[in-house]
């Protein structure tokens, strides 16, 4: 049987993912209004990932017997300054979404709940991949400034992501 403090923990972060893809195809959007049709791209794959990354967890809770309790999902922002200030908020967006991961796996492992600690350390991992490309992008940006140029390769080069095999599966 579940804890009922580790399935309110497993809702809480699909209700987190869930708004992590809300966010993202929200982003896709505004950069697909700036005709940055490669940002965008991007954009909507990290929003799948996100998708992906929910309903891991949701076919976790189920495995384990546990009751999903699906959350409000608030409306996510719609307008950014500028394309590095949306990728700063997805970068400040992550480091939560850290946050939270590695507060599931205290919690688990204080309940002695070895089964979502394991859940919860592939996604401790998971969460330094998704740190790092942001940030990378967000540096990037930077050195760009308002180059245009420079903006205009990097959206051509964000355009070329696929979704990749590596994306968790149940
Ligand atoms: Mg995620």
């Amino acid at each position: 049987m579940i804890k009922k403090s580790v399935q309110d923990a497993l809702n809480d972060q699909i209700t987190k993912e869930f708004y992590s893809s809300y966010l993202y195809l929200s982003m896709s959007a505004y950069f697909h209004s700036l005709n940055l049709n490669g940002f965008a791209q991007w954009m909507r794959i990290q929003a799948e990932e996100e998708n992906a990354h929910a309903m891991k967890f949701f076919d976790y809770l189920v495995d384990r017997g546990g009751e999903v309790k699906l959350g409000a999902l608030e409306a996510p922002p719609d307008k950014w300054n500028s394309p590095l200030e949306a990728f700063e908020a997805a970068l400040e967006h992550e480091r939560y979404i850290t946050d939270s991961v590695n507060k599931l796996a205290e919690l688990a492992i204080r309940e002695k709940d070895f089964a979502t600690n394991n859940l919860a350390q592939f996604f401790v991992d998971e969460q330094v991949e998704e740190e790092s490309s942001v940030e990378d992008i967000v540096q990037r940006m930077k050195f760009i400034e308002d180059f245009k140029p420079g903006l205009i390769m990097l959206d051509a080069e964000l355009a070329q992501r696929k979704p990749t095999s590596s994306e968790p599966t149940k």
